[in-house]
């Protein structure tokens, strides 16, 4: 079926269940056609992006990570109420099953590179969402323990509570599950939270949740010196529409004949190493699509972290990455969609890595 928005990579898909998991919550199950089952393959933790029409600006686009997991037989993708938000509540108000809807294909870094390790997933309200495909990924196609700390505001807003008792009670030996009520508990602050995780500290962390929450739980983690290593996951609205079809950047006006030459870059995408040209001005995303290198990427504005790779050697200039957190960037991370080459005579050669 051809999309609306022309977009080549997208698909539509038919929703074939609305499930009400709260008064804030629907989970949307989709059914993926044989045709694009590779298409729509996904590892536990990804997320898909949902082109959501609009009558003000034809559509917006907005990420959902996917609750299922891959061993599940359809995708699904758990949307929260936002107050006054326009993509949250219009799926939650309009989407019934037998709704088509035009969707990117999964994506995101939010993902575990074995399953077999021990995990510590921390979550508050709709971070649960990619928390939940992780654990029952792990519990299902991994051999490692799960501990699962999930904070919300009351009971009635606990996202999954059935499903998640129901794994808790089927593998008592390796999934935890430790709930926190706002009602009964008071705020998760970082002081409270510290004796709670430190005996999960080493275990593979995963961090998803609203910005205060996340702050305290790095603080309550960096306590035992255990910040560093957290796998986070920022729930950011998409300010671009990554469904339109996106020319490649030009090299600025101003760039003097010498440096529009470009220089060469060596990216390493899977372990293999490509030399491309990176002209100075252009994004490394754009320089890497234009030569055929295959990576993964998704809304073009540094927002949703899926073009996520590290800074082996030299310099780049990085704009504004919603999509990462100031620790990461102090490591090396980078995002392709915003780095640019450095257009200063620095000739230490640049690689950069992708998972
Ligand atoms: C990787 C990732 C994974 C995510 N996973 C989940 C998840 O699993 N579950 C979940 O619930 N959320 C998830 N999110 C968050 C989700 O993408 C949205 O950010 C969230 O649902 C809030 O979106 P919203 O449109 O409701 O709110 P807002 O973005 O706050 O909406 C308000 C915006 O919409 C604009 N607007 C208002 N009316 C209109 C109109 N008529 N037409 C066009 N624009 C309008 C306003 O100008 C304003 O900018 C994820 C985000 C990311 C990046």
């Amino acid at each position: 079926m051809t999309t609306a928005s022309g977009d080549t990579r997208s698909r539509v898909l038919r929703v074939v269940e609305v499930r009400e998991e709260t008064e804030e919550a629907k989970s949307l199950v989709f059914a993926i056609p044989e045709r694009d089952r590779e298409l729509f393959s996904y590892r536990p933790g990804q997320f898909v992006t949902i082109r959501i029409p609009s009558d003000r600006t034809g559509s917006v686009a907005r990420c959902h990570s996917i609750s299922s997991c891959p061993a599940e037989e359809r995708l699904s993708v758990t949307v929260k109420r936002v107050d006054g938000g326009y993509g949250s509540n219009w799926l939650c108000d309009n989407v019934t099953a037998g709704t088509s809807l035009e969707v990117l294909p999964p994506s995101g870094a939010f993902t575990p590179r074995s399953l077999d390790g021990d995990f510590l997933l921390i979550g508050a309200g709709s971070g649960i969402t990619p928390l939940l495909s992780i654990t029952k990924a792990v519990l299902r196609c991994g051999t490692g323990k799960v501990t699962l700390f999930y904070a919300n505001r009351d009971e009635k807003s606990v996202i999954f509570r059935d499903e998640l008792r129901e794994l808790a009670v089927g593998h008592r030996e390796r999934l935890t599950v430790l709930h926190w009520l706002e009602s009964l508990q008071g705020m998760p602050h970082r002081t409270r939270l510290a004796p709670l995780l430190a005996p999960h500290v080493g275990a593979e962390t995963y961090l998803c949740g609203p910005q205060p929450f996340m702050e305290q739980v790095r603080q309550a983690l960096a306590e035992h010196g255990a910040a560093d290593d957290v796998h986070v996951e920022k729930f950011t609205s998409l300010s671009g529409d990554p469904f339109t079809e996106r020319s490649p950047t030009p090299a600025p006006a101003s760039v003097p004949d010498s440096e529009a030459a470009g220089r060469a870059v060596s990216v390493i995408v899977g372990g293999e190493e490509h030399e491309i040209h990176w002209s100075p001005g252009s994004v490394l995303l754009d320089a890497l699509l234009d030569e055929g290198v295959d990576v993964p990427f998704s809304c073009f504005d540094g927002e949703c972290g899926t073009c996520r790779a590290e800074l082996v050697q030299g310099k780049v200039r990085m704009g504004r990455a919603e999509g990462l957190t100031e620790d990461e960037v102090e490591k090396g991370a980078i995002l392709a969609c915003v780095t640019e080459a450095p257009d200063d005579s620095d000739p230490t050669r640049i690689v950069v890595r992708f998972p």
